[in-house]
């Protein structure tokens, strides 16, 4: 006889697996259930019972006849289950209500006043009161995209310089205070999870998101799973050398990635174009040096300055040259940007795209392919949620 803990995994993962059969598939019945899980249908038509009955899935009609017996259909219900998502942004803190597909269902936004750990933490506890309001649903869990670095198996926060926060045990105190799952990542890690759950084409296994903003950095999956590396760092490409002897980066080195791409660099680039054009669109823009910011700069390029589009085309040229480092050693094709810079769009993909093409082995450039990001401002949230959605329902 099995023991009892062996038959509760047993029926856990077969639960689950039911789920995600109804969840991949969009609607099914029983009987095709019970066919592509290898269940048996006694098991299926349990399974499916108590999912009825605790509303996560409903009965949407029956499938049109093929000779036999017509059967009704079964489909998850997105609005069942909430998930809560979390960006801990640089310039705000973002959170949102995500239903069950990753729509955006409630979003709130605070500012950041103060610099201060403890300030900020009472901020996360705010948001996360603020969104529990928002929704009437049941709460699958909460997930934190924070950027920094991680310990996500302790759910520690190591090192989240503009946090003030160092080996933070935010997960711990989250789950003390909400007393529901709590997940955490590194933002581009959750960027990477989000592209792969909600945006990969369905036969990909394999990404690299590079997510470039006032940092830069990229989450890996790898084989359907994030890749942590051997200190739950990996895809820390900002801070690699990519000029010796190079400015000064705010880590302490010289040099990085980050010096050469980050906003903040795009903003002071753009101040010495200003300086040095008279005739550039920044200084019709701007009234001062002071006021060129992300947003000028995008207007600008949007307005066909081609000082600044040169600009935003060598940025894309250094970000292409990381890209293919990793496209090279890892022979992954989709190669995706996410971050205030994907904002530039073709003008910033389209030199990314044509450096990997320069720079690695032809037979593996044919394959590899540059793209934005689908989700724009939200993918740290949505890759939060996820979190949720891959670990507590096993949805993904
Ligand atoms: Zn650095």
């Amino acid at each position: 006889m099995m023991k009892k803990s062996t038959q509760e995994s047993t029926k856990l993962h077969n639960s689950q697996l039911v789920l995600r059969t109804i969840y991949r598939q969009g609607e099914i019945s029983r009987v095709d259930i019970a066919r592509q899980t290898g269940l048996t249908r006694t098991t299926v038509s349990d399974v499916v019972g108590r999912f009825l009955h605790e509303g996560l899935v409903v009965e949407t009609g029956v499938s049109p006849s093929r000779g036999g017996k017509r059967a009704i259909l079964l489909r998850v219900d997105d609005e069942a289950r909430h998930l809560v998502g979390i960006d801990l942004a640089n310039s705000a803190f973002r959170g949102a209500v995500v239903n069950l597909r990753g729509k955006i269902v409630q979003r709130v936004s605070l500012p950041i006043q103060e610099r201060d750990g403890e300030a900020a933490l009472g901020l996360v506890f705010t948001l996360i009161d603020q969104l529990l309001q928002l929704t009437d649903r049941p709460i699958l869990g909460i997930g934190i995209g924070t950027p920094g670095l991680m310990d996500p198996v302790n759910r520690v926060v190591r090192y989240a310089v503009n946090l003030d926060w160092y080996n933070l045990p935010l997960g711990a105190l989250l789950e003390e205070r909400y007393r529901k799952p709590i997940y955490i990542a590194n933002d581009s890690q959750a960027a990477a999870l989000a592209e792969f759950t909600f945006g990969r084409q369905a036969d990909a296994n394999n990404l690299v998101v590079i997510k470039a903003g006032r940092g830069v950095g990229a989450g890996i999956v790898l084989n359907g799973e994030l890749f942590y590396g051997d200190s739950h760092s990996a895809g820390e490409i900002g801070h690699v050398r990519m000029v010796p002897g190079g400015e000064r980066c705010r880590c302490g080195n010289t040099g990085c990635l980050e010096t050469l791409v980050s906003t903040r660099t795009l903003r002071r680039r753009a101040r010495e174009i200003a300086a040095r054009q008279p005739e550039s669109y920044l200084n019709r823009l701007a009234a001062s040096p002071e006021e060129i910011d992300s947003e000028v700069i995008l207007q600008a390029y949007q307005a066909g300055d081609p000082f600044v589009e040169e600009l935003v085309a060598e940025t894309g040229d250094y970000l292409g040259k990381a890209a293919a480092q990793m496209a090279g050693a890892l022979n992954i094709d989709q190669i995706i940007l996410a971050g205030r810079l994907a904002r530039f769009g073709d003008g910033i993909i389209a030199p990314m795209q044509k450096r990997v093409r320069q720079d690695i082995l032809p037979a593996l450039a044919e394959h590899t392919r540059v793209r934005p990001s689908l989700f724009g401002d939200d993918v740290v949230i949505l890759g939060a949620a996820s979190l949720i959605l891959r670990h507590e329902a096993g949805l993904i």
